[in-house]
């Protein structure tokens, strides 16, 4: 036995400084905001080495989700600069480390909001990564298992990865849509299994953006009748040609008559101030109403604990991406029954995303921006 382990030693202190050899970092190049202004330029940096849980990922398409917006402009707590925003990417994977055997070499991969958790924690192990205490962001955290590295994200030609945080993406799929997915299609799918949506039931989404236009298709897949709320005309036909049966536009007051009590389940995905205890006296009793959207800190809508008393009965809950385990149901989900972002693709230029960010700002997208990675100069 006393031999063996002095074998064993001998041969880590064998291997070790050769497989330290091999671990390069990996050169990348991508799109990062220089100040929270928003001004974009080319960057290149360096990723971690592959390690042999890892795969590299070379990214195709990678998405402009609105919480990048919210990071970029300091929104959330300040943030440091270049930072290369993307939490919604889609690409091949061009590497694995040694252990993996969930990808091969030429397999499609997706990558979300978060890139390495605990493992050992109860989210962790409840298959809830992303309430881990120390989950790492895919990009502008700082990594503690590498070093403290900060993370960069997809705005970039390629990515490193646990091979447990990427998820596996069909050989069928349309890789051009389906970044989003990633966040705005998890987000989404999340609270509507969460609160057990089925046919028949009564849905409310509110607010019909990137987060929205997924949920609205989800909620109708699962058979349930769908009202959309948003605060402008321009996208009432849209909704209602996605299959919305009806659609308010909260700025008409007359519109918002007689709803009360009316939603098994609300969706409430709204980005910006508004008024929660509307929705939450629209919602049945013993029903669900379920916050995605996080508007900036300094923005923060109010439900007083009056509300919560006075409209008793009614669940109210937020709720945060979803864990790798439900990211891969729902991209299979999704895939299987043809559920895509309606998307716009721009070159992966500084001017084109600066451009895309104002457009967003000022809701001008249907539904999402796509950055065509390989474009990339
Ligand atoms: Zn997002
Ligand atoms: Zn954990």
């Amino acid at each position: 036995m006393k031999i063996f382990n002095v074998l064993m030693g001998l041969l880590c202190l064998m291997t070790a400084p050769v497989s330290g050899l091999a671990q390069e970092k990996i050169p990348s190049k991508g799109l990062a905001a220089v100040s929270n202004k928003g001004k974009f330029e080319v960057y290149e940096f360096e990723r971690h080495a592959i390690g042999d849980n890892d795969i590299l990922i070379e990214t195709m398409y990678a998405s402009i989700c609105h919480s990048d917006l919210h990071h970029v402009h300091e929104d959330w707590g300040s943030e440091e600069y270049p930072m290369v925003p993307g939490h919604e990417i889609a690409g091949r994977v061009t590497q694995v480390g040694k252990n993996v055997i969930k990808f091969k070499v030429g397999d499609y991969a997706g990558v979300g909001c978060m890139i390495n958790s605990c493992g050992d924690c109860n989210y962790c192990k409840a298959n809830l990564e992303q309430y881990c205490k120390n989950v790492v962001m895919t990009y502008h955290a700082h990594d503690q298992y590498h070093g403290d590295e900060i993370t960069q994200g997809g705005y970039s030609n390629n990515i490193v990865v646990k091979d447990q945080f990427a998820v596996k993406i069909p050989e069928n799929a349309k890789m051009d849509q389906i970044a989003p997915l990633l966040c705005a299609g998890i987000t989404t799918y999340s609270p509507l299994m969460q609160s057990e949506v089925k046919q028949g039931d009564k849905v409310a989404v509110a607010g019909y953006g990137g987060l929205g236009h997924m949920a609205v298709q989800y909620a109708l897949k699962l058979g349930a009748e769908v009202t959309v709320f948003d605060i402008t005309e321009d996208k009432r036909q849209d909704a209602l040609d996605m299959g919305a049966t009806k659609y308010v536009n909260v700025n008409n007051e007359d519109e918002l008559k007689g709803m009360d009590d009316s939603f098994d389940f609300i969706l409430s995905t709204i980005p910006a101030m508004y008024e929660p205890a509307m929705y939450l006296k629209m919602t049945k009793y013993k029903g669900d109403f379920a916050i995605v959207g996080l508007p900036a800190l300094d923005n923060q809508p109010t439900l007083t604990v009056a509300n919560f008393v006075f409209l008793g009965g009614r669940n109210v809950y937020g709720s945060q991406i979803g864990g790798m385990k439900e990211t891969q149901e729902m991209i299979d989900f999704s895939v299987e029954n043809n559920i895509y972002p309606m998307v716009e693709i721009i070159e992966a230029t500084p001017n084109l995303v600066e451009e895309a960010y104002q457009n967003v700002l000022d809701g001008n997208v249907k539904f999402r921006y796509v950055i065509d990675m390989k474009t990339l100069k």
